[in-house]
């Protein structure tokens, strides 16, 4: 009889699961069924791209890459606008809120982050999540006396909001904890570069620890956000929408509910085979994958969150082997999840940032002593049309010297250097070795002497050749 393999979630973790499973089912010969659950209508999302539909490169409608009928029409009983309401690991099955049971031999749990505002009932306040939060948003910005936005978060998702929004016209504000932008990629040091430039675009940011004490509204529209309790602290801020883009947890309801694991950091634990844990064991038939659950960070190997469609897509690929390997009983299918090294791409606005590995702060958290090198130069040799700066920071192990982190800020190509970084992470290449690391060279793609390597040589207490 055929396997069926149930994944509750149709984000890009669960459609990713679904994905390659549908495209290598022949590598096996036994039979499998599909079903995804999902609340949204929609197929499959690129969530990655809503931020430049909103900033007007795009129609949000172009970031569904599939619409559920793609799915239909290749035999997936691709379930949209369902709600899971119980899962019952012990008898292999979960029920939906309709009451209908249904029985999987693999359950995969994809369930994402949570998805509501709670804060009040007015209209003009979104999360930005998904590409229902992004109509919603859309259709907001398109209202005329819509001048003001208040973004609390000063994350990613925040940032590239407040880039969209200061791109059409309005008078902007990030609001977030001191003491500085996207903590979790950069250093203060270089956090305020990207400050600074999102400044000069007409952004204003307050970095403190004031929360948010008042939504107010009028006719049942925000009109403005209040911050800080105390007189003489609090701050009224004119607001005709507000995002609240804090650190967005684990959606683990239904998990946690059913007994599973959930870890320090708030997400759904599992094995390096992605099967979750209960107890002292890990139940083999049932995994997780995406931002519901928790990584275990590469360096510091200290469990953490680390929300990306790029972490997503791995622990799907592990996933697929998995399954196929377990229903084929094909040891040689079965791969495990390489620990998380974090590489991460942005555009907020124009400034590109990346990052891989930890910053400074969380080595620092975590005991690692570190030292580190910055520089700046350009991408090109200097006479060359199109040349622009980038700023890198890198980030090694004090005693073995080995790279454990890198940051950087750019007009252009960052994604390249942080994968190639990352994998100089991964190999464990010292600042030495970077220093005297032969590199390409042509005038117009590269400079004669890299910012690499003046970043290495900074770090090691070296004056670089400028
Ligand atoms: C605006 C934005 C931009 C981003 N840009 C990038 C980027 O450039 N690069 C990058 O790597 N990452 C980016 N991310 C992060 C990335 O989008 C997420 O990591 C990824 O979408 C996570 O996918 P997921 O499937 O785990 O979760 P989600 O997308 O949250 O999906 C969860 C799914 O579970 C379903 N679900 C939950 N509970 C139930 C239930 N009880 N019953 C039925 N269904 C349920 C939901 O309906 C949903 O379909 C971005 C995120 C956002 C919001």
């Amino acid at each position: 009889m055929a396997k069926r393999v149930v994944i509750v979630g149709g984000g890009i973790a669960g459609i990713y699961v679904l994905r390659s499973l549908l495209a290598r089912k022949s590598d096996i010969d036994e039979e499998m069924d599909f079903t995804v659950l999902k609340r949204e209508k929609s197929g499959w999302v690129s969530t990655c791209g809503l931020p430049f539909a909103l900033r007007g490169w795009y129609e949000i409608e172009r970031t569904e890459i599939n619409k559920p009928q793609f799915f239909l029409d290749q035999g997936v009983d691709f379930r949209t606008e369902t709600e899971v309401a119980k899962l019952n690991l012990d008898e292999s099955s979960l029920v939906l809120k309709t009451g209908e049971e249904l029985k999987y031999d693999y359950l995969v749990i994809a369930t994402g982050r949570k998805q509501e505002v709670k804060e009040t009932a007015l209209e003009g306040v979104y999360t930005f999540n998904n590409e229902e939060d992004a109509e919603k948003i859309e259709a907001t910005l398109n209202r005329e006396e819509v001048e003001n936005a208040y973004i609390r978060g000063r994350g990613i998702i925040g940032l590239q909001a407040a880039a969209a929004f200061s791109t059409r016209g309005l008078k902007t504000t990030v609001h977030g904890g001191p003491p500085s932008l996207l903590p979790s990629n950069l250093d203060p040091d270089m956090a305020d570069m990207v400050k600074e430039r999102m400044e000069k675009d007409g952004i204003r940011f307050i970095l403190d620890k004031r929360e948010i004490t008042a939504i107010k509204g009028h006719e049942g529209r925000v009109k403005s956000v209040v911050i800080g309790g105390k007189e003489g602290e609090k701050e009224e801020i004119p607001a005709d929408i507000v995002i609240i883009g804090k650190w967005m947890l684990p959606e683990v309801d239904l998990a946690w509910e059913a007994g599973v694991d959930i870890g320090e950091s708030g997400g759904i634990v599992t094995d390096r085979a992605m099967h979750v844990k209960e107890g002292r064991g890990h139940i083999t038939n049932v995994y997780a994958v995406g931002d519901c659950t928790e990584v275990v960070d590469a360096i510091t190997h200290r469990p953490r969150l680390n929300q990306l469609a790029s972490t997503a897509v791995t622990q799907a690929t592990v996933i697929a082997d998995n399954i196929l390997s377990d229903i084929s009983e094909q040891p040689g299918l079965y791969s495990p999840c390489e620990y998380c090294f974090g590489p991460t791409a942005a555009d907020v606005g124009g400034v590109l940032i990346g990052s891989v590995g930890v910053t400074s702060e969380a080595a620092s958290r975590a005991g690692i002593k570190t030292i580190s090198g910055r520089a700046t130069k350009l991408t090109k040799a200097r006479y060359f049309p199109g040349a622009t700066p980038l700023t890198l920071k890198l980030i090694f192990d004090a005693y073995t010297k080995k790279l454990i982190g890198a940051q950087m800020i750019g007009e252009f190509t960052v994604a390249e250097r942080v994968n190639e970084l990352g994998l100089a992470i991964r190999a464990g290449i010292t600042a030495e070795e970077m220093r005297s690391m032969e590199r390409c060279y042509d005038p117009s793609l590269a400079l004669l002497v890299d910012v690499t390597i003046d970043a290495a040589t900074a770090a090691l207490g070296i004056t670089p050749v400028y």
